[in-house]
């Protein structure tokens, strides 16, 4: 089943390794069907070198088990949300990569100070509030994508395309499982580069909003001129 939908998750999966942006078994990329609403997603921990089209796990919208032996990634319930709020999105991808985490962990956004960041991310990468303490013993996952789908409430998820979850680490998204991928490596760049910024100047300003706009338009949208065309597919 979603034979085509299970190489590209399995790829998406595999990027975030080849780009150094997840130690052991950390982190986790998945894709949906959307005709038929189904949902493919890495197995619970299986080491990446090892893993085979075969074991990624197929669910339904509501997290049930629709084709597979192994137990679905612990973050499956959080891509569901996105999934369910976000109907642009085809895939997503979660990771513990360094510099974006530590932007988490700091509980800060990642401003937009330049152009690298504006070709990719409409805005600053927002940071999530903090989870109260009925939603950590509660459905934890679930409720981490729900304080991302909250946090999104007047942001448009398809022009930044990346949440921090504060305290944690980042989740990105996109049309296709390979620019979810995509974007988490981008996202750990800027964000580097962002921490680089502010070591030479603390007080570092953010890009003026004209050439936030250029930038970004520029890649993205009707009027876009760069390139041939937008990422992997
Ligand atoms: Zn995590």
């Amino acid at each position: 089943m979603l034979e085509g939908l299970r190489e590209k998750v399995l790829d998406a999966n595999l990027e975030l390794v080849r780009q150094g942006l997840v130690l052991y078994t950390f982190g986790n990329a998945s894709g949906i069907d959307r005709a038929s609403g189904l949902v493919v997603i890495k197995p619970s921990g299986v080491p990446y070198e090892a893993m085979k089209v075969l074991d990624l796990v197929i669910t339904d919208l509501d997290g049930r088990v629709v084709e597979g032996s192994l137990r679905p990634s612990s973050d499956l319930a959080t891509h569901l949300e996105i999934y369910k709020a976000f109907p642009a999105v085809g895939g997503v991808a979660h990771t513990h990569s360094r510099a974006a985490t530590a932007w988490a962990q700091a509980a800060k956004e990642i401003p937009c100070f330049g152009t690298t960041h504006a070709d990719y991310f409409h805005g600053p990468v927002p940071v999530t509030p903090g989870l109260a303490p009925e939603e950590v013993h509660g459905d934890y996952e679930r409720e981490t994508g729900r304080v991302i789908v909250r946090r999104f409430a007047d942001l448009d998820p398809m022009g930044v395309p990346a949440a921090l979850v504060s305290g944690h680490a980042p989740f990105c998204w996109g049309k296709t499982p390979a620019q979810a991928a995509y974007v988490s490596t981008v996202l750990e760049a800027v964000a580097r580069m962002a921490i680089e910024t502010l070591a030479i100047s603390p007080d570092a300003r953010g890009l003026p909003q004209y050439i936030l706009d250029k930038h970004y338009f520029r890649k993205h949208g009707p009027g876009a001129t760069y390139g041939q065309t937008l990422e992997p597919r």
